[in-house]
């Protein structure tokens, strides 16, 4: 916090005053400016943070010279000024100084009706807001009159057994002191924390004379501003009211005026033509001058205009792109500015799929749609069973009555979520949102059978455990089934302001990308190229699984070689595709990893299918998965232990690798593949394995007649492979981070199981965060900084990476940074939030 010497706790605000928002706040702050841009903004007095703490605990500073300035018998408002204005802050209180003597004046010069409505709503909110009182019998009459007046003014004092306050002064006084109560308030201290508040946030107050909006001649107030909040497109919004106060334009559901002529009904540019015009060149000043959109807040005084306040005008995800861009287009702030004016983290909301609307829906329910975008995926009732299910990297609408902070970590690994309780701010609906996760809440006709794991639809059908559904978190339904799913697309803005933060980025993106759509989605958000394509992910669906089973289970390598020929041009296809689609960009491809566990049927129904599919005795593939089942198969035969121990399956895949090069070089760009080993402990395996795709190498070049060249790299994710980077650097042109299995072989912690404990590990603080889902750099980088160390020092120019789910958070990004990592690689859905965060690190 900047040092308050300098300041006053009272500063009447000129063009000159000291001032800071860190000290009297962002609308303080602003007012200033407005009035150095020679707005016609009323007299305005700001209180300091410290000012106000000090009101809080009953210290009042001098009353006298903060109503000083306003002259004799002013009226006055008063409105929060936090650090931040997002942060929120207690109501306004208008119309402070109304007393008798007040009303009775008021009367003369503005009439009877005009004086009494101001009188009965100041009443109102200082009943309501300063002495807390119940609103019941302070609403406001549909018509104002002296009796209702009486009436009112009797209700305070026969609530409170005193008179209403007759003296501006401590009418003041306890306003100031309710709303410096208001902000340290449990609510209030929640709410602004949610927004990113610190918990020491201070609280500003500005003092300002009422410009009046009702009485003779021409009198309103109004609200304009010239973007369009959902869109961040430029163009007039706002509302008139005349003979009407503060934001009550805005409510009203008759009367009040549209700003500019659109033929929606009468306007402000049609009958105040003047001060239409005046208010657009304040708009144009506000922007030019203060860099920003902002939403004025006027009040016309018999024909006067006066500025009150302009705010910064709050924004969807999608506006707040298109302002920053539109700023930097018309050079009113640069583009590294725009870079930084957007959040990383809104842009996955602007990135989701869609149900294809011309496709047919078989609505299951529908519920609240709470957060956008499409997913489909396996139903599952628990937290524990969306982590598994994502740790199988299978897809999963986690369905529950409704969601509490335990159920955070499932939704992380879930798709989508459903609940059957809940409006748009319920805990699933914020949560969703802020996770980009599409979501739908309050879906109460769906009965959830927990016993039964299953969901019973209004129509009676029944969806069990596993069953696939698809959620439209944009429209609100719950479809049966694999719904057809649309690609998201960019918007030019979007398009743009990506390309300025790729001008500023100095660490590559690529994407995690296993199938053609992926690959399509990672080019539509231009990764520069594909980090991690994990090859056995291609054989979890349909027939294919089916095929990779009998692979498993092949006995001898003559039958594991039927298999495997079989596999080999669906492999090629496979790899031809995502060459063609990312056209001449990197595609580094990961050979298989299967842990058997994930391949191998669970139960004995899937036992009697496989024994169909092999025609093989259902004993004997009982007695089989037996043989191959493992105690431990995330450590077991996986990687390259099973490359090495059948090496015909990776060979396979190396002649699959150069017959799509050649093929997807014939017809495009040049094609040079990575090919990358899996849980590497030993240089010997990356000895071993480089000599035989060698050989498969100069197999095709030889059949081809074409020459090619490809990359060889490690994973590193053992600890071993970290600690021996230097040896396994020799055989490496690349080393490529696997931080999820890192993570789990350094925390000794399964990847599966983790989930059972971790809310009370993260909730004792034992860890700040669960290191799946955040890079613990104290551990698992010091692993990452050694591997890169010892790995240059194995060879000089070798390329390093990090391709865990880590790869496109903001910290593992800076982390990658810091130690000169050639690029991370992310879920498609995360590069353009990656590519944002990196040009946000970079700037
Ligand atoms: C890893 O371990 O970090 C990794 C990317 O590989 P997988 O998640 O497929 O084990
Ligand atoms: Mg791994």
């Amino acid at each position: 916090m900047q040092q308050e010497k300098r300041f006053d706790p009272v500063t009447l605000i000129t063009p000159t005053a000291a001032m800071s928002p860190s000290v009297h706040g962002g609308r303080a702050k602003c007012l200033q400016r407005l009035i150095r841009l020679d707005m016609p903004v009323p007299t305005t007095v700001a209180l300091s943070f410290a000012a106000v703490r000090k009101i809080a605990r009953g210290q009042m500073p001098d009353m006298a010279g903060i109503l000083d300035p306003f002259g004799a018998n002013p009226l006055l408002s008063v409105r929060p000024s936090s650090q931040d204005p997002d942060w929120g802050g207690p109501s306004a209180i208008l119309n402070i100084g109304m007393n008798d003597t007040r009303y009775a004046q008021l009367i003369d010069s503005l009439g009877a009706d005009a004086a009494t409505s101001i009188y009965l709503r100041f009443i109102q909110s200082y009943a309501v807001q300063v002495a807390r009182l119940d609103p019941e019998p302070f609403h406001l009459p549909d018509t104002p009159t002296e009796e209702s007046l009486r009436a009112m003014l009797d209700a305070y004092e026969y609530e409170t057994d005193e008179v209403f306050p007759q003296d501006p002064a401590e009418q003041l006084g306890q306003v100031l002191r309710s709303m410096a109560r208001a902000w340290d308030g449990t609510t209030a201290r929640l709410l602004r924390q949610a927004k990113g508040a610190p918990a020491d946030a201070g609280l500003g107050l500005v003092v300002q004379s009422m410009a009046l909006g009702v009485g003779e001649g021409t009198s309103g107030a109004g609200v304009i501003q010239f973007v369009d909040d959902a869109t961040g497109e430029r163009r007039i919004k706002g509302r008139y009211l005349s003979q009407s106060q503060g934001r009550d334009a805005l409510t009203v559901a008759k009367g009040a005026l549209f700003l500019c002529k659109d033929g929606r009904g009468p306007s402000v540019e049609e009958e105040l033509p003047e001060v239409f015009e005046q208010l657009r060149n304040y708009g144009d000043l506000c922007r030019i001058r203060l860099r920003e959109e902002m939403q004025i807040e006027f009040t016309i005084e018999n024909g006067q205009l006066h500025i009150l306040d302009a705010v910064r005008v709050q924004r969807s995800n999608r506006a707040s792109v298109r302002i920053a861009v539109a700023l930097a287009e018309d050079q009113v702030i640069p583009t590294d500015e725009a870079v930084m004016r957007v959040d990383p983290a809104v842009l996955s909301e602007l990135l989701h799929r869609q149900v294809d609307s011309v496709s047919p829906r078989d609505r299951i329910v529908r519920g609240i749609a709470a957060s956008p975008g499409a997913a489909v995926g396996r139903i599952v009732f628990t937290a524990n069973e969306a982590q598994a299910s994502a740790a199988r990297s299978e897809p999963c609408i986690l369905v529950r009555r409704e969601t509490t902070p335990e159920d955070i970590r499932g939704m992380h690994a879930a798709a989508a979520v459903v609940t059957v309780r809940g409006g748009i701010t319920s805990h699933a609906a914020v949560i969703g949102r802020g996770l980009g996760l599409p979501c739908v809440v309050g879906a109460s006709d769906l009965v959830i059978d927990r016993k039964g794991k299953r969901l019973i639809a209004p129509d009676g059908r029944k969806f069990h455990e596993g069953d696939m559904i698809t959620v439209d978190g944009t429209s609100g339904d719950v479809l049966a089934g694999a719904a057809p799913l649309l690609e998201p697309a960019l918007d030019g803005a979007f398009q743009q302001l990506l390309q300025w933060a790729d001008q500023y980025r100095d660490i590559g993106v690529r994407a995690n990308a296993d199938t053609p759509a992926d690959a399509q989605t990672a080019r539509n958000f231009m990764a520069q190229g594909i980090g991690l394509c994990r090859t056995e992910h291609m054989f979890f669906e349909g027939d294919r699984l089916g095929m990779m089973r009998e692979m498993i289970f092949a006995d001898t390598v003559t039958e594991r070689q039927a298999v495997l020929d079989r596999l080999l041009p669906m492999q090629r296809g496979d790899f031809a595709e995502l060459f063609h689609i990312m056209q001449g960009q990197p595609v580094c491809i990961r050979l298989f990893d299967p842990p058997l566990h994930e391949f191998l049927p669970a139960d004995k129904s899937g036992h009697r299918e496989l024994a169909e599919q092999l025609s093989l005795p259902l004993s004997e593939v009982h007695a089989r998965v037996e043989a191959l089942s493992e105690y431990n198969p995330m450590l077991g035969m996986r990687g390259v232990r099973l490359g090495l121990t059948y090496p015909e399956i990776y060979d396979m895949q190396a002649r699959a690798i150069f017959e799509a090069t050649v093929e997807a070089s014939r017809s495009g760009d040049p094609v040079v593949p990575e090919i990358m080993i899996p849980l590497v402990s030993a240089m010997r395996e990356v000895e071993l394995v480089k000599a035989r795709i060698d050989a498969v190498a100069g197999h095709v070049r030889a059949e081809t007649g074409v020459q090619f060249n490809y990359r060889y790299g490690v994973m590193v994710e053992t600890p071993r492979a970290a600690l021996r980077a230097e040896d396994i650097a020799q055989y490496a042109a690349f080393l490529s981070f696997g931080t999820n299995d890192l993570t789990q072989m350094t925390y000794g912690l399964s990847r599966d199981d983790a989930g059972r404990f971790m809310s009370a590990y993260v909730n004792a603080h034992v860890y700040e965060e669960d290191p799946f889902h955040t890079l613990d750099v104290d551990g698992v980088g010091e692993l990452l900084k050694m591997g890169a160390e010892r790995g240059r020092a194995g060879r000089s120019d070798v390329v390093l990476s990090i391709c865990g789910e880590h790869g496109g958070s903001r910290s593992a990004i800076d982390f990658c940074r810091k130690q000169n990592f050639n690029y991370v690689s992310c879920s498609p859905f995360r590069v353009p939030a990656a590519r944002l965060s990196a040009a946000q690190l970079a700037i």
